[in-house]
């Protein structure tokens, strides 16, 4: 969730349990809409609430204060060193240094048949005389 949407989601949430509070609400409409749902398939339950003072209240308090410009930044002392060595040579996927043995080999593999005509070297996806999908006329 980028940072926006995180303050967007506390602000809606805060506001929405303020709104609560002021109406001396326990619960949050959506909560309350989940417990007379749950109430109603339970009826013949026993409910208890617990720390609903300061349970929802508490669950949104927290604000968040933006990050100052990088001019007030304070000052480093760490200066960072870069070497040429350290970096990655070439592009794609480091090769494998694992030395490899007869047990990396799968033994009584057989290759793979086509489908249709059960012939290896080609699969049915790419069978030879199949039809291939026209593109749609205009
Ligand atoms: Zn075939």
């Amino acid at each position: 969730m980028a940072m926006e949407s995180v303050v967007h989601y506390f602000n809606a949430r805060r506001s929405l349990g303020r709104v609560a509070q002021a109406n001396r609400s326990l619960h949050t409409p959506h909560v309350a809409a989940k417990l007379a749902a749950s109430m109603t398939k339970a009826s013949a339950h026993n409910m208890r609430s617990f720390n609903r003072e300061k349970e929802y209240s508490a669950t949104w308090a927290s604000q968040f204060f933006p990050l100052p410009h990088e001019a007030y930044w304070p000052q480093s002392s760490i200066t960072l060193l870069t070497s040429s060595d350290l970096r990655r040579k070439g592009s794609g996927r480091p090769r494998s240094t694992r030395l490899r043995n007869g047990m990396d080999s799968k033994e009584g593999r057989r290759a793979s048949l086509c489908g249709i005509c059960k012939k290896s070297g080609h699969y049915q996806k790419t069978y030879p005389s199949r039809p291939r999908k026209r593109p749609a006329e205009p």
